[in-house]
């Protein structure tokens, strides 16, 4: 009878030499194979030291170390390791390359350029089942693709160019996707990675419609600022010329006959005066904000929406758009004036700041039913003393600059019952500040 490590070994009974044969499968059955060929690695070396020291017979170091390695192969064979279902399996190199190339759309082509070999992903760009997609030419789900032009260059994974705009991968309803083809020599034959642009496309097209919607939403806000300043300026004017009028009629009435035909020409003067006030009165009236209802939206999503846009205004200059909105960020606005605000507030950011700077677009709540929206840059800043002329319109320190931005952006922030404020951002730019109002989860649309 001997002892080691605790464990009692009794070459007699051999019972305690099935506790590390026990130990051995249950290491097998939860790791990978590697961690069970070192313990029975370990299992033999210490059968063999026991045998070799008399503490065992060496009929029963190996009849257990062979129980041993076949257990530990049994179970380890029977399923995947527990621990890798468990999430605590590292997966090897294989695996991983194994899974990438599975959700990737790629095809190996032969020297005929008939499909040897898909991808799961790639059946799902063709719509077909593996044994439909074997064997087919390449040309015929791609049409334009010729594998002797395009796929004999001795070259590495390279962009292959279509002749026309896309490469179109046909489907069996006849339908057909955008796709962009790389080409990567492989020793067993051209390797072909598709690419669906679909998403991309779809991306492209809502930025387009946004940006056009925009344009139509500012000219229509520019024009309604300008007519309204325009009924501002000029009605006073007019307001002095028609009392002017009115103190001639006086003078003229005292004439007697002779100012008679002079009071009548005044008073049609008068009159031209009054309308032309209500047609400038009217126009304003027309171009006022058109603003839908203030629906309940989400800022960050509006943002995310007009992001590509806003990155746009500051790509020429390396200038980067950031935002930061915390949440909950449940607001009541109307979506589209709002993000004719945002980009009106970061293109001037963008044009006042240095080049290779950031614009900082900030969201978060200031009481319980306020969320302040704010755009700051590293750029000049504003001055105390200009801070009351930047908002009014058609005061521009830019060549070119309409002066229109500010007070457009005024407006949109008032119809929404907030204010438009500015002072100085944390890198002593300008921070330019509104106020929306939250919305309640359950409150009505
Ligand atoms: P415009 O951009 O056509 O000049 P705006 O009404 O948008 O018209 O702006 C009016 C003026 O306010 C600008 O010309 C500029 O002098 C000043 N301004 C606006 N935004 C900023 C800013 N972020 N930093 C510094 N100055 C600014």
């Amino acid at each position: 009878m001997a002892s080691l490590a605790g464990l009692r070994f009794d070459p007699s009974g051999k019972l305690s030499l099935f506790l590390p044969v026990i130990a051995l499968a249950i290491i097998a059955r939860l790791t990978g194979w590697r961690l069970t060929v070192v313990c029975v690695g370990l299992l033999w070396a210490g059968l063999a030291v026991l045998g070799l020291t008399g503490h065992i017979t060496f009929a029963d170091a190996s009849i257990t170390g062979f129980v041993a390695a076949l257990i530990a192969l049994l179970a380890g064979r029977s399923n995947r390791p527990l621990l890798g279902i468990y999430g605590l399996h590292q997966p090897t190199e294989n695996e991983v390359l194994r899974a990438l190339l599975a959700a990737t759309p790629v095809v190996l082509l032969d020297q005929q350029g008939r499909i040897k070999r898909a991808s799961p992903a790639s059946l799902d760009i063709f719509r077909l089942a593996e044994e439909q997609l074997l064997g087919l030419p390449f040309s015929e789900l791609v049409p334009g693709f010729d594998h002797r032009l395009h796929a004999s260059v001795d070259a590495g994974t390279d962009l292959i160019k279509p002749a026309g705009n896309n490469w179109l991968a046909m489907r069996p309803d006849l339908s057909h996707i955008p796709v962009e083809l790389w080409l990567d020599h492989t020793p067993d034959g051209p390797l072909i990675r598709l690419v669906d642009l679909t998403p991309r496309q779809t991306a492209d097209e809502q930025a387009r419609e946004l940006h056009s919607q925009l344009n139509k939403v500012w000219r229509l806000n520019s024009l309604g600022e300008m007519a309204a300043t325009l009924a501002h300026e000029l009605n006073q004017p007019l307001g002095a010329a028609a009392a002017y009028l009115h103190a001639a009629q006086e003078d003229m009435k005292t004439a007697g006959p002779l100012g008679e035909s002079a009071l009548r020409t005044t008073e049609l003067a008068k009159a031209q005066m009054l309308r032309g006030g209500q047609i400038i009165r009217r126009m304003r009236e027309l171009l006022t904000m058109e603003m839908r209802t203030l629906s309940k939206e989400q800022l960050s999503v509006v943002v995310d929406d007009v992001l590509p846009i806003l990155t746009l205004t500051g790509q020429d200059r390396n200038i980067r758009i950031e935002t930061d909105i915390s949440m909950p960020d449940l607001v009541r606005m109307d979506s589209i004036q709002i993000q004719q605000a945002l980009v009106n507030l970061v293109r001037n950011a963008v044009e006042a700041s240095p080049n290779g700077s950031r614009v900082l677009v900030t969201g978060h709540a200031v009481s319980d039913h306020t969320f302040e929206v704010a755009v700051e840059d590293s750029g000049i800043g504003i001055p105390s003393d200009q801070i009351d002329r930047v908002f009014q319109p058609m005061m521009s320190t830019k060549s070119g600059g309409m002066g229109l931005g500010l007070s457009v952006t005024r407006t949109i922030v008032e119809s929404h019952g907030g204010n438009l404020r500015v002072g100085a951002s944390r890198w002593g730019g300008a921070r330019f500040s509104f106020t929306l109002a939250i919305a309640n989860q359950d409150e009505q649309e």
